[in-house]
C-alpha cells in the first residue's frame, strides 16, 4: 500500500472479529475472560495489551514502515521508555536544539541516574563522531528542530551510527511519519509525540515508538508493560482517527506554512525567517532530500529582538491562538523563551537561537488568506 491508504487501512485488517466494525471499536475494559487459566483471546490485562491500543499500534507501525509499534500515555513517555533500555555510565549524544521537555527529561532525571549527555548541534553530522566513545549507546536527534526549525542529515548520521554500533533514535514529531521516514532513512526508533500531528485535533495526550527490530522491540515492549505508561483506549481511538486524516492535513499544513513563510520574509518589521521549504535555509537541500514536503511550523525574529514588542504580537493575534503545543487544526503563537523553553537556562537557550524575540507558529489549516491578515494586523 501507498502512505495514503496506509493512513486508514494501514494495519486494520479485520480490526473487529466480533462485529465486522469498520473503526476498531473503544475496548474500555481492564480485562478478558479465560475459559480455564492461560487461554484467552490474545488480551489478558489492559496494560500489558488492549486491542484498541493493538490497533494503533498497528497503524503506527504501517505508517512508519516499520515492524513494531508501542504507544505510550505520551509523548514523554515514549522518550522515556527509549532512555530506560541505558544504564549507569550510558552515554548519550543528543541534538542540542531539542523539545523542552526531553531536555529536561535528559538533564533533570537520567543524568542523575548516573547517564551522560552530550547536547550538540549535528548540522554538520561529523561532529557526532568526535563525541562517540566506548560508553557511548545512544543518539538522540530531532528534525526539523524545535522551535529553530534545523535540519539534521538522518542517513548521514546513521551511518556513522552503524559503523560505531550505536543505537539512533529520531524524534520525528515535526515532520510525522507522512514527510518523512526515519527507518527507511537507517534510523532504529522513531518516535513521535502523537499529541501533535497524529491525533492532529488537540484533544488528546499520546506517544509512539516504532521499530523494526525484534529484540528492541521485546526490550521496549517489556518497559512498556513493566513501567506502565500506557495510553487508555478512548485516546488510542482519538489518535487512529486522527491518523486517517493525517496526509490531507499534512498537505494543507506544508502550503499554508510555506504561504506564510514567504509573506513574513518581505515584511519590513521582520528579521529572520525559520522555515526548511526557503531556499536560503540552513540545509535546505538536505531537507528536500528527506522529506516530501517542509511541514507545518514556522519560527521568526523581528528586527530590534524586543521581549515586549513579540510579547505585544502575540497578544494582537486574532485567529492564531496563543497557547503551547502545535500540530492542530488550528493556528497556534508562541513565544519559546517565556513559554516552551523557559525550562532552558537563557545563556543555553540563546546559544541555539532561540532569542527574545522568537515566534514559533503552528500553521493550521484555515484559509490562507485569513492567517497572513491576522499576522499582517499585528505586527502592524
Ligand atoms: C510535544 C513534543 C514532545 C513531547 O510529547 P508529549 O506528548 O507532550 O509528551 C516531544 N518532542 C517534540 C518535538 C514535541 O513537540
Amino acid at each position: 500500500m501507498k502512505f495514503n491508504t496506509k493512513a486508514i487501512h494501514g494495519g486494520q485488517h479485520n480490526i473487529d472479529p466480533a462485529y465486522g466494525s469498520v473503526m476498531a471499536p473503544i475496548y474500555q475494559t481492564t480485562s478478558y475472560r479465560q475459559n480455564t487459566p492461560g487461554s484467552h483471546q490474545g488480551f489478558e490485562y489492559s496494560r500489558s495489551g488492549n486491542p484498541t491500543r493493538s490497533a494503533l499500534e498497528k497503524s503506527l507501525a504501517s505508517i512508519e514502515n516499520g515492524k513494531h509499534g508501542l504507544a505510550f500515555g505520551s509523548g514523554v513517555a515514549a522518550i522515556d521508555a527509549i532512555l530506560k533500555t541505558l544504564t549507569p555510565g550510558d552515554e548519550v549524544i543528543s541534538t542540542s536544539d531539542l523539545y523542552g521537555g526531553t531536555y529536561r527529561l535528559f538533564n533533570r532525571i537520567y543524568k542523575d541516574l548516573g547517564i551522560k549527555f552530550h547536547f550538540i548541534g549535528m548540522q554538520n553530522p561529523q561532529t557526532v563522531e568526535s563525541y562517540i566513545n566506548p560508553n557511548t549507546k545512544l543518539i538522540w536527534i530531532e528534525t526539523p528542530t524545535n522551535p529553530m526549525l534545523n535540519i539534521i542529515d538522518i542517513e548521514a548520521v546513521a551511518k556513522i551510527s552503524k559503523e560505531h554500533k550505536l543505537l539512533l533514535a529520531v524524534d520525528n514529531t515535526f515532520a510525522t511519519a507522512y514527510l518523512q521516514k526515519p527507518l527507511d532513512l537507517g534510523a532504529d526508533m522513531v518516535m513521535q509525540s502523537a499529541t501533535k500531528y497524529l491525533g492532529g485535533h488537540s484533544d488528546v495526550v499520546l506517544g509512539s515508538i516504532v521499530v523494526n527490530n525484534d529484540k528492541l522491540a521485546e526490550q521496549l515492549y517489556f518497559i512498556q508493560n513493566a513501567g506502565g505508561a500506557i495510553p487508555g483506549p478512548m485516546d488510542c481511538f482519538l489518535v487512529l482517527r486522527g491518523i486517517k486524516t493525517l496526509h490531507l492535513r499534512m498537505q494543507r499544513h506544508s502550503e499554508n506554512a510555506k504561504a506564510v513563510a514567504e509573506y513574513l520574509k518581505t515584511h519590513p518589521k521582520i528579521e529572520n525567517v525559520y522555515w526548511p521549504g526557503l531556499k536560503e535555509h540552513p540545509n535546505h537541500d538536505i531537507a528536500r532530500k528527506q522529506m516530501k514536503d517542509f511541514g507545518g511550523m514556522v519560527s521568526f525574529t523581528t528586527k530590534g529582538n524586543s521581549y515586549e514588542e513579540a510579547i505585544k504580537f502575540i497578544e494582537n493575534l486574532k485567529i492564531f491562538t496563543l497557547a503551547e503545543s502545535l500540530g492542530g487544526v488550528e493556528s497556534l503563537a508562541g513565544h519559546p523563551a517565556s513559554m516552551t523553553h523557559a525550562s532552558i537556562p537563557k545563556a543555553e537557550r540563546e546559544k541555539t537561537g532561540i532569542v527574545d524575540s522568537l515566534i514559533r507558529l503552528s500553521v493550521g489549516v484555515e484559509d490562507e488568506e485569513d492567517l497572513i491578515n491576522d499576522l499582517k494586523q499585528a505586527l502592524g
